[in-house]
């Protein structure tokens, strides 16, 4: 164990990003400091949001700069300590990157117990998706039991739990996804009492009957195509949590076509809707409320979840695309190293 494995930006991605933009080199292994910890990454998370770090454009985050290795949460396991809360062969939860090994400060770890949850989980269920769906649809969405929340990239890591916890609030819950055994999977497994494939040419009339009442929330995860559809369908005062736009997460330049934006302003004053944008960390002071609730959801199995774990750092930047075009059924996670927790 002499060399680590990384995945570095080397060029900014326009539209699709590729293995030229995204290669794998080798490098030395990293050596910890003094209060930094030197961990092995066993789970990679890999999010939408990381699109957004490949490029220059201004956001809520810095960009990767041009040769770093990427960004990303890691699932890992200490190898070598030099901070006093941890400890060799610990479960942490690290802002390791696209590596095999990292050294990170021992003040940005989270420790994880596998006799609590799944190590997983901390980037999925328990972490910051499930933490999204949780924060998003209590402090935006507010769904009250008996109204209509339809949620987009429904099978996802974080649309699998809003309608989940919609679900629990007494909601009629309507999933929008990209293929129809991802459709049966949240209606036979999370309980969504329909899903409609928005890639079926009658989309528009099977999401109308799917809400014979109209919709009080939408939970906006992808815009283009689904957005403008359940526009037509929005009681008033609907409340539409905007989490994503992975449909535009490519886009180069602004769409052809009628501009919509006089349509659009016109709906939100006549049916007074409520749209708000949220990044997960401005709803943080939610955490322990999350902690508790979801930690007993999942725990009485009113929360499923699932993961869609690909083999080998070098798959990595196949799997993003995946994520970015709807290849993966759930939490998409890539096993760097051994799972000792698993086996
Ligand atoms: P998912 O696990 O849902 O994976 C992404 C899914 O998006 C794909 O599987 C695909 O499903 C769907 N998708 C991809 N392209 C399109 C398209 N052109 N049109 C419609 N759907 C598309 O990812 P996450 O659950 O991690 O993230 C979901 C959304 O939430 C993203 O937009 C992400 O950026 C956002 N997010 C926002 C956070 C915040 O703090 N605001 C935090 C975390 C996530 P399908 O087969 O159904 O098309």
């Amino acid at each position: 164990m002499t060399m680590n494995r990384q995945i570095i930006l080397a060029e900014r991605p326009d539209g699709m990003p590729d293995a030229t933009h995204l290669p794998l080199r080798e490098a030395a292994m990293p050596k910890p400091q003094d209060g930094q910890v030197l961990v092995r990454t066993i789970y990679l998370s890999l999010d939408p949001y990381m699109r957004g770090r490949m490029s220059a454009a201004k956001s809520y985050a810095a960009s990767v700069e041009v040769g770093a290795v990427m960004e990303g949460q890691t699932v890992g396991q200490v190898v070598a300590s030099r901070h006093p809360e941890f400890a060799e062969d610990d479960f942490v939860l690290a802002p390791g990157g696209w590596q095999a090994y990292a050294a990170v400060a021992g003040k940005t770890l989270r420790k994880l117990d596998p006799a609590v949850a799944p190590i997983s989980t901390a980037v999925g269920v328990l972490g910051m998706p499930g933490f999204t769906a949780y924060a998003g649809l209590e402090e935006i969405g507010k769904p009250q039991a008996g109204e209509t929340v339809v949620v987009s990239a429904a099978a996802g890591a974080v649309g699998q739990v809003v309608g989940q916890i919609a679900r629990i609030k007494g909601c009629r819950v309507v999933g929008v996804a990209g293929a129809d055994d991802k459709c049966r999977h949240v209606v036979e497994t999370y309980g969504f009492d329909a899903c409609v494939n928005y890639k079926d040419d009658d989309f528009a009339e099977q999401l109308a009957a799917a809400c014979p009442d109209g919709v009080d929330v939408y939970w906006e995860n992808v815009g283009g195509k689904v957005f403008t559809t359940v526009l037509d369908l929005f009681n008033d005062f609907a409340r539409i949590p905007v989490c994503g736009r992975i449909a535009h997460y490519n886009d180069s330049g602004a769409p052809d076509g009628p501009d919509r934006l006089p349509g659009l302003m016109g709906r939100i004053l006549v049916k007074r809707l409520l749209f708000k944008g949220f990044i997960q960390f401005d709803y943080r002071h939610r955490q322990p409320d999350f902690v508790q609730d979801m930690g007993a959801w999942v725990r009485d199995g009113k929360v499923r979840y699932q993961e869609d774990i690909v083999d080998g750092l070098e798959h990595a930047v196949d799997a993003f695309q995946g994520l970015l075009s709807g290849r993966n059924r759930g939490k998409l996670l890539v096993r760097v190293g051994d799972d000792p927790t698993r086996n």
